[in-house]
């Protein structure tokens, strides 16, 4: 079991890429963290690090204390699979799953009693024989998942291993990962640009943005209480709607929001102070009303329709702006006119400038 610390990590490549910039993060013993962050964010090059593989140019890495400039990377109990899923082209896929055992001088029967379950496990057990040439993409990441799972080391690092699976398979590699770390609870740092893949298999999630972590949390927190618009738009789809405008204390006292010309009153909790802010409400979190009083409801037309089977996503042109929504499934057509207003307690509020939540 192992617990890991970035403590102020940054790395600068030679042409004078910043890839990491100060990453401060604490991945606890047996924890299943996500990394999640656009292509290019620096990902990749964190597990590269904790792996060996590159060198911080500043900053340190605590494996169990220890710091990992003094480890060697075969010393570290760590494996890593790896973007591109490299095997060995002139292994059978038997070969490619042991080849971390045999590596280790580990006897022949136990290799086998590690790699056939894992063989078995991830639908692999008819293609033991053949070469990588001979398998899809798909079953070439199985491998490289397996000869992971095979030496099951203290650390899995799993650098977007489903990325070239078809849905369904990938959906069932997912539930297959959460089973495994169940059962072995290693630490695993599992790097994906897809948001829903860390949503589902992370405990938690950092979520990193050119070479800095902008967000760690629960997968709830990150969703519910986005730490700037970055994240907010980040996870979600459709993506949460994000709104310019201004907020205003009116004569009775009470705050309204102003989009362009179109007024809409804000309940006395939460509102931000008076001035330019952006508002961010997800399509789930608006609701149609039947009838409009003034400043209760944004008036606009439909758009466009996207049947998502089991709800109805609506575009509306909201002057310049186009919002969201879903619902449920009903009968709406282009054109209608709609009075819809956000739920205001799940509301977001950033800064105009920087982004941050208010
Ligand atoms: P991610 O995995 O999040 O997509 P990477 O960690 O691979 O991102 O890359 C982070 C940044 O560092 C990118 O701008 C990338 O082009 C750059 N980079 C990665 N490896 C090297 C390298 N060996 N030399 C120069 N730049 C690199
Ligand atoms: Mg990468």
């Amino acid at each position: 079991m192992a617990r890991i610390s970035f403590n102020n990590l940054s790395k600068t490549f030679p042409d004078g890429t910043q890839a990491l910039r100060g990453i401060d993060l604490e991945v606890k013993q047996g924890e299943f963290l996500a990394l999640v962050g656009p292509s290019g964010c620096g990902k990749t090059t964190l597990l590269r690090i904790l792996a060996g593989l590159e060198q911080p140019s500043e900053g340190s890495v605590l494996i169990d204390q220890l710091d990992a400039s003094s480890l060697q990377p075969k010393d570290r109990n760590l494996a890593m699979v790896f973007q591109n899923h490299a095997l060995f082209p002139h292994l059978s896929v038997f070969d490619n799953l042991g080849f971390g055992l045999k590596a280790r001088r580990r006897p022949k029967e136990e290799i086998e009693q590690a790699v056939l379950p894992v063989a078995e496990r991830l639908g692999l057990s008819d293609l033991l024989k053949r070469k990588p040439n001979e398998l899809s993409g798909g079953q070439r990441q199985r491998v490289a998942l397996g000869r992971l799972l095979a030496r099951n080391p203290s650390i899995h690092l799993l650098d977007e291993p489903l990325s070239n699976l078809d849905a369904n398979l990938r959906a069932s590699m997912r539930n297959e990962l959460i089973h495994l770390h169940q059962e072995h609870q290693r630490t695993t740092l599992y790097v994906t640009h897809d948001q829903i893949e860390a949503m589902t298999l992370g405990q938690r999630i950092c979520v990193m943005n050119e070479g800095k972590i902008v967000q760690l949390g629960t997968p709830e927190e990150v969703y519910d209480l986005p730490a700037n618009r970055f994240v907010a738009e980040f996870f979600g789809s459709p993506a949460i709607n994000v709104l310019p405008g201004q907020t205003t204390p009116d004569e009775k006292s009470s705050a309204t929001f102003l989009l362009d010309d179109h007024s809409i009153d804000l309940p006395d909790e939460r509102t931000p102070e008076p001035g330019h802010v952006l508002l961010g409400i997800r399509p789930e979190d608006l609701t149609l009303l039947e009838n409009a009083e003034p400043g209760k409801a944004w008036e606009a037309k439909i758009t466009r329709i996207e049947n998502l089977g089991d709800s109805r996503l609506l575009r509306l042109a909201l002057g310049p702006h186009e919002v969201s929504i879903k619902l449920g499934p009903r009968n709406f057509k282009v054109g209608d006119t709609l009075f819809f207003a956000p739920n205001w307690e799940r509301a977001h509020w950033f800064d105009s400038s920087s982004g941050d939540r208010l």
